[in-house]
């Protein structure tokens, strides 16, 4: 890997050079859905690796009004990152959100991939070496990308 290299990212806020890489997902888990996120460092050659994988307590403010978490405390063992590893990031799930933040002020990055249906290789905008002629956006930025007139025919994504 090129590690050694310049860092392609600068955030413009912080002046950081890192960037997080994280997916988020729901499963159901019996009548409830859990939302899991896991992360890690988008390097720069646009590879990134999870390292990190926690479950996200989204309703938890409900379980504490209806009182019933005392089952539930197991769970206290992932409150902390747990470390494992991943080798193929899995992009086929159309319900998973992914994002890309600053690792140190946590702004949001926005990003497309190198091919369509957000396979291949992540690009965020502010690299220094983005060019949105070679990046499918990320569904999230679609309408901003064609305000900005960044999309190439096909672009659009159904
Ligand atoms: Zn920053």
């Amino acid at each position: 890997m090129d590690d050694n290299n310049v860092s392609r990212f600068t955030c413009s806020k912080c002046g950081g050079h890192e960037l997080i890489v994280s997916r988020v997902w729901s499963i159901q888990a019996g009548t409830d859905s859990e939302t899991w996120k896991e992360w890690g460092r988008l390097k720069n050659d646009h590879y990134w690796q999870f390292e990190f994988k926690e479950k996200i307590e989204a309703n938890a403010d409900e379980e504490v009004r209806r009182g019933d978490f005392g089952e539930f405390q197991e769970d206290d063992s992932i409150t902390e990152p747990e470390e494992y590893e991943t080798h193929e990031p899995e992009t086929d799930r159309e319900s998973d959100e992914f994002f890309v933040n600053c690792g140190d002020c946590d702004r949001e990055i926005e990003f497309g991939w190198s091919q369509a249906d957000r396979r291949g290789l992540i690009l965020p905008v502010e690299f220094s070496d983005f060019d949105p002629l070679q990046s499918w956006p990320d569904p999230k930025y679609v309408d901003s990308w064609e305000q900005r007139g960044w999309l190439r025919a096909g672009h659009r994504q159904r």
